[in-house]
């Protein structure tokens, strides 16, 4: 089953937790087929936060969503499945909510740049998921396990 074990890092950001979304994002994944390796409440610390977002320091927002992602506890997840890291993307919609069609979480969920709801792995910053897993979670977090209905979601498991 190797090529259905891709994974990626998404997490509930503190306006989504703030507005009771973590259920409908968790449940969007769930229908969509993926399976969830590892989840995590917490709260993310100045230092953490410096870490994960530091292709973005030096940007005119970096400080504001520095503030805005430690504001308050987050919902960090692991989801696993073929092609997850782009698939959760296209799931997410644009990083505006603004432009994000209705039917993406983001199109659905938001309507605010700076408040959008979710992050999820770069599928097009190459290896961005496996370092942002092991940013987030240790090893021993994330758990093996065999979801039943996989047969009913690939053809060839
Ligand atoms: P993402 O991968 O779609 O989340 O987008 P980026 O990696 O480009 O940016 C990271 C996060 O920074 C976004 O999700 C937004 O929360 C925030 N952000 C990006 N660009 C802007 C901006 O121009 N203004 C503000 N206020 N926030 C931004
Ligand atoms: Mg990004």
């Amino acid at each position: 089953m190797s090529h259905h074990d891709e994974r990626t890092f998404v997490m509930v950001k503190p306006d989504g937790v703030q507005r009771g979304l973590i259920g409908d994002i968790v449940a969007r994944f769930e229908d969509r087929g993926l399976k969830m390796v590892g989840g995590k409440f917490m709260q993310i610390d100045e230092e953490l936060a410096h870490e994960h977002y530091g292709e973005h320091e030096g940007k005119p927002f970096f400080d504001g969503l520095v503030d805005f992602i430690t504001s308050g506890p987050v919902f960090a997840m692991v989801w696993e499945g073929a092609d997850a890291t782009r698939q959760v993307r296209q799931m997410m919609g644009e990083t505006d909510p603004a432009e994000s069609a209705p039917g993406t979480i983001r199109g659905d969920l938001g309507l605010d740049l700076g408040q959008n709801v979710i992050h999820g792995s770069d599928h097009e910053d190459e290896g961005a998921n496996e370092r942002e897993i092991e940013l987030f979670f240790d090893e021993d977090e994330l758990v093996e396990w065999d979801q039943t209905d996989a047969v009913w979601v690939y053809e060839d498991e």
